[in-house]
């Protein structure tokens, strides 16, 4: 349930902040095409998830809903992404590999030819959602605390 409402949240500051995207679920990547830009992966936690980032050392992330903001314009495109991330087996290699196989859930907002640092930005900025984990999935970034969002309180 608590996934439904955070979903509903995240589409509704979207729709407002006049931000374009396609909402997928991990059967029906192929409306993406080959599309470049940015997503919002969304994933339940049904339980504690302990995580291991050197930077952070290891955390528990707690049982929720969280939003990961990322962008693929390399081969394949959005799709491509999104498809490694759906897949719950894989040789973990992002901080995000740690919570998307561990995910009860996941579906997307994908965002064609979207920056990811402005998605977050522009999340943030509507009030609706924080910094759920700082350090998380922004090492390639100098603009934002974290990558991984969560509903405001
Ligand atoms: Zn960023």
């Amino acid at each position: 349930m608590q996934s439904l409402v955070s979903l509903h949240m995240m589409e509704k500051a979207l729709t407002k902040a006049c931000v374009n995207t396609l909402n997928v679920m991990h059967d029906d990547l192929s409306k993406l095409a080959d599309s470049k830009g940015a997503y919002i992966l969304s994933m339940h936690l049904d339980s504690p998830t302990p995580i291991d980032i050197p930077k952070i050392k290891t955390a528990v992330i707690q049982s929720g809903t969280y939003f990961y903001v990322g962008s693929a314009y390399g081969r394949g495109g959005i799709a491509a992404r999104l498809k490694r991330h759906f897949k719950k087996h894989k040789k973990i290699h992002w901080h995000v590999d740690q919570l998307t196989s561990a995910a009860a859930s996941a579906e997307a907002f994908a965002v064609p030819n979207g920056n990811e640092c402005e998605l977050v930005e522009t999340l943030i900025s509507s009030g609706q959602f924080k910094t759920a984990m700082k350090g998380f999935g922004n090492s390639d970034c100098r603009l934002c605390d974290s990558h991984l969002l969560m509903l405001n309180d």
